[in-house]
Formats: C-alpha cells, structure tokens, sequence
C-alpha cells in the first residue's frame, strides 16, 4: 500500500466546524495535488457559520463568500457531516481512530465578560446572543429582548457593534427585503428604541470599526449620529497615531466622527450617541436593568500602547437594555488542549500543542479558534492554507495505514441515533428557504428550528457517506 494521500491510501481528513476557515481548510486539502477525503463536521444542519449566523442581514455582499464554498462543496471526495456534533456524538479519539488528520475550525462562538456587577441582569445580553438571534440561529430562536426600552446601550466599539447599532436603528421596513429571521423582524417592527449609545473604553482613534461600517452609521435613515466635538480633542500620542501611514483605518474614522460632530439632528426619529473614553463600572436596576453606570477614563501609555485608565469620575445613562460587544472567546473541545485567557486551542503552526508546548501528532486549527476572532472573511483563507500546509508537510509522519473516514463513523452515528445532514440534503434545506422568501421578497426565509431542517428531506434513506 502507498503512503496516505495516494490513490489506494487517501488522506482521510476530518474538518471541524463548517464557517469559514472550515472551507477554506477543506478547499487547501482538496486542490494539494494528493488524493485527499474530506468531511466537513458541523454541529448544525446548515453549512457556513458566521457567514450564515453572523454577517448581519443588511449586509448581503458579505454574504457572496458561500458562492465560493459552493464551489468547493462541488469538489471531488469533499463530504459534509452536518447535525453531528464532536464531544457528544463522537469523541475526539474516534476521530482521531478513523481519520488520519483531525482539523479544528470551530470559530468563537462565546462572548468575553466586562466582569462589573450587575452584568447578568435582565436586560444585559451579549451582543452574540441579539445577533445570533436576529440571523435565525436554532440555538438562539427562543431568546427575548426587551425591545420596548427607549434607551439601549451597547459596549464595544468594532465592527459588530456596529452590525448591532444598525439593525436597532433601522426601521422594519429597511430590514424586510433582506434575510432576516421572521421573528426577529416581528419584534422589531415593534421596538420601541429611540436612543442608541455606543461606548468606547479609548478614544476616537482607538475604536475598531472600519471605515466602511462607521460611515455607515452616519447614513441611517431614520436615526442620526451624535458625536460631542469635545471627544475628539485628542492627545498627543493619538495624534502621533493617526500620523503613522500604516494607521490610515483609524485616522479615517476619525475623519468620519468629525463629519457626525459637525451635522444637525435633523428630523430623525432615532440617534445614535458616541461615547468616548468610557468603561462600564456597574449596571444596576431592580430586578432588570436600568441604569448603566460608567467610569470616565483617560490614555496612558506611548503611541499604539495605550490603555485605558480609570479616573474615579462617573456618569450614567438610564437604559432598559444593553448589548456587550466586547468580543468572541473560543469554546473548549472535550480531548482538545485550550487556552482558557486568550480562548483559543493554543498552537504552534497550526499544530495543536499540549501544556509543554509539543505537537499533538494529527491535530491541526486554524482560523477563529486558533488565532482569536480578529480579521475579516478572507482572512481565514490564509490561515487555514497555513495549517493545512503545515498538515501536509506531516504526512511523513502520519499512520501510513488506510484509515475508513466516514465509513468508520457513519455506523457510530447511527448507533447513536445521529442522522448526518449531507451537502445534498443541506441543498434541499436551502432549496426550501429561499422558496419560503420568495413571495416576501426576501433571498430567503431561513428556517430556526433543526426539525423544520431535518423535515426538509427524506430520513428513511441515510445519506451516502
Ligand atoms: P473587535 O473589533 O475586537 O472590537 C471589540 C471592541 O470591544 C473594541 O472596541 C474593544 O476596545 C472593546 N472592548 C474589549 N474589551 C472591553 C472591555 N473589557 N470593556 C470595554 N470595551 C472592551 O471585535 P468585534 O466587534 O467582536 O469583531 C470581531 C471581528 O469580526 C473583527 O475583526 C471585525 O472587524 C470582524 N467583523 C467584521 C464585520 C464586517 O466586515 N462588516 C462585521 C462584524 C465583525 P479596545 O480596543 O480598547 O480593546
């Protein structure tokens, strides 16, 4: 028998998580010039990840990278394992047993704390709860949030804290052409929000937009942006930041902030207030949230290392809801190392390491869960070529032995009462969705509950592994 990656010993890779850097790890395998079988394990019986669940549904073009995963759904030897969830329908040992390679590409689907009292009051929820929400998410579909507050805050200045801004800004009617959830437009088509502030804990020249998406907060119809000219008085070392040719993102948004504090407010219905400056101390209210208290602070440190210092003065702003925004955090795979303070599986690579820092011999990452959730779409593809090319300098190393793949774990499934969502049945989900939308005007109607997925295609037959 040949070595694994040749015609009668293929490569047997198994892929974990089904977003981004999962196809594009499954796509560098795929097209390495070797024989290579390879499964997409994703928990959900639909493919794609945060560019399903997270890209937000006004932002559709962002949402044109799954004609490119298509694409390499089409490929030869390329499965998907959908509905199958690793740790609990299969362990990573009985991955590791009929897989010569095991990649992880599950992304960061946990929040960071702001660890301040009063954090798990009702009404304070994670910016990834509201966005998961609002895009259909079957884990998420039966979350509340109280939309009958006036006042919303939202804590955290990137870009999906922007994502959260806009669609509490926009009218229904800005929202329904799109993909939204069903019941997330129903909700919001009554909300009752007139204020939205978005907190920095630096200042103007620090917050992690990107110009694209602050610019459109400025554009809203139905909402104004109201920046305090005072807040953008900068230090020196801000200054001396956006003065560095590389910086030109921030020295843009800053740009852009001055043009929002020289408008009037104009006639709009709603506005969206920037904070600068300024941390939550503690949020507070009986029984549900009412208050958010907030601790001014002030820079310290030289150009790009500055760090936000508490000056003991406080102000706040009443609100009945409040959005983290702070950023993702990875979540542990049971038989997987991980970092629990940087909320990643550590690796060297993109070989998973142990405590001492050694390779776990077939263990790989990349994207999210490897280098923390930073970057766009694309930036996932040169990281999963990265580990993948770190994989396939390995092979030498790996069992030479023929392994099964999913033939080896198609009748473990089964013997758990796991039926696998294969690419063709997913076709058939997505078929239904977008002839659900269809009379709406929407690109589709997603479905929320996996049911309603599993519902889509016949489950008599299991799928062709
Ligand atoms: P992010 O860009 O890292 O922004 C996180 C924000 O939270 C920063 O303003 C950060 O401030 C703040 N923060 C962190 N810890 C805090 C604390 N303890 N108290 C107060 N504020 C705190 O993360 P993200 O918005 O979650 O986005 C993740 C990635 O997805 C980014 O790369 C983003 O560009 C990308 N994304 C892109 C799009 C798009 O292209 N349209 C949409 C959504 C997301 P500091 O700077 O002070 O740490």
């Amino acid at each position: 028998m040949h070595a694994p990656g040749s015609e009668d010993n293929p490569l047997q890779v198994a892929v974990v998580g089904s977003g981004p850097s999962g196809f594009y790890a499954a796509e560098a395998l795929l097209k390495c010039g070797r024989t290579v079988d390879v499964d997409l394990i994703e928990r959900l019986p639909a493919p794609f990840g945060l560019v399903r669940y997270g890209v937000a549904p006004d932002h559709p073009k962002l949402k044109e990278a799954i004609l490119t995963y298509e694409m390499i759904a089409r490929l030869p030897r390329f499965a998907l394992l959908g509905n199958v969830t690793v740790g609990r329908d299969v362990s990573v040992d009985e991955l590791r047993a009929h897989y010569h390679a095991v990649v992880f590409t599950c992304g960061a689907e946990a929040d960071r704390r702001l660890g301040v009292p009063g954090e798990d009051l009702p009404g304070s929820h994670t910016a990834t709860e509201f966005v998961a929400w609002y895009n259909g998410h079957p884990e998420y579909r039966d979350r509340h949030f109280d939309l009958s507050a006036e006042v919303v805050a939202v804590v955290g200045q990137g870009n999906v804290a922007a994502d959260v801004c806009r669609i509490l800004a926009k009218s229904a009617d800005e929202l329904r052409g799109t993909d939204i959830a069903e019941h997330a437009l129903d909700a919001l088509a009554a909300s009752r929000v007139r204020e939205i502030h978005v907190i920095g804990r630096r200042g103007p020249a620090q917050a992690k937009f990107t110009n694209k998406e602050l610019k459109e907060l400025g554009e809203l119809a139905n909402c104004a942006a109201q920046v305090d000219p005072g807040a953008l008085e900068l230090n020196a070392e801000s200054r001396a930041e956006l003065e560095a040719k590389a910086n030109f993102v921030s020295a843009k948004n800053v740009e852009i902030l001055r043009d929002f504090a020289s408008r009037a407010r104009g006639g709009k219905p709603r506005r969206l207030v920037f904070h600068f400056l300024k941390s939550p101390a503690k949020l507070t209210g009986a029984g549900r949230l009412q208050e958010l208290v907030m601790v001014r602070n002030r820079l310290e440190g030289a150009p790009f290392e500055q760090v936000a210092r508490e000056t003991g003065q406080t102000e706040s702003v009443a609100c009945g809801l409040l959005f983290r925004s702070i950023g993702y955090s990875g979540v542990p795979v049971a038989g997987v190392p991980f970092d629990a303070k940087r909320g990643v599986i550590p690796t060297r690579d993109g070989r998973i390491v142990d405590a001492a820092g050694a390779p776990i011999p077939r263990l790989y990452a990349a994207g999210w869960i490897k280098r923390g959730p930073t970057g766009i779409i694309g930036t996932n593809r040169a990281d999963s070529v990265a580990s993948i090319k770190s994989l396939l300098a390995d092979l030498p190393a790996l069992p030479q032995d023929s392994r099964m793949g999913s033939k080896g774990v198609a009748p473990l499934l089964e013997a758990r009462g796991v039926r696998p969502v294969s690419y063709s049945d997913w076709s058939a989900i997505d078929a239904e969705e977008v002839a659900r939308g269809r009379p709406k005007g929407k690109p589709r109607e997603k479905f929320t509950r996996v049911e309603q997925m599993l519902a889509c295609f016949e489950r008599v037959d299991q799928p062709a592994l």
